[in-house]
């Protein structure tokens, strides 16, 4: 999609720092870390939302967050623990209209969601 920071991400048009690519994944970093280990995971298809996910895009989906278990051991996070993300339009946080995986770790991360 033409006007996609991760689609550009993904073709090369932006700059970003690789971790994992293959022929439907392409993992790289966040340019504003959260955590020391703090990696995007996405699909090379323009899939907006998790909502906009099919039923037989489950491989997809499971294979994402095989990556992301990947990249974990990689960064030697497996162990010690680590979050993975999809926020999901506006109440989730969704800031970009690409679907993507978010794997935080390398501190402790405290609770899951702020209380209100
Ligand atoms: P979300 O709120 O789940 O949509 O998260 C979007 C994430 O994309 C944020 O963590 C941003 O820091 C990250 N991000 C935005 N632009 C870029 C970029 N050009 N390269 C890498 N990460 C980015
Ligand atoms: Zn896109």
């Amino acid at each position: 999609m033409s006007d996609c920071i991760f689609c550009k991400i993904i073709e090369g048009e932006i700059p970003s720092e690789k971790v994992y690519e293959d022929e439907e994944i392409v993992a790289f970093e966040d340019i504003d870390p959260r955590a020391p280990v703090h990696v995007l995971i996405v699909p090379r298809e323009h899939i907006p939302t998790l909502n906009d996910t099919e039923p037989a895009q489950d491989g997809l989906l499971g294979r994402m967050v095989l990556v992301a278990m990947r990249i974990a051991r990689e960064n030697d996070v497996a162990d010690s623990g680590y979050r993975l993300l999809i926020n999901c339009n506006k109440d989730g946080g969704q800031e970009v209209f690409h679907l993507h995986l978010h794997v935080i770790g390398g501190r402790y991360l405290g609770p899951m969601v702020q209380r209100a």
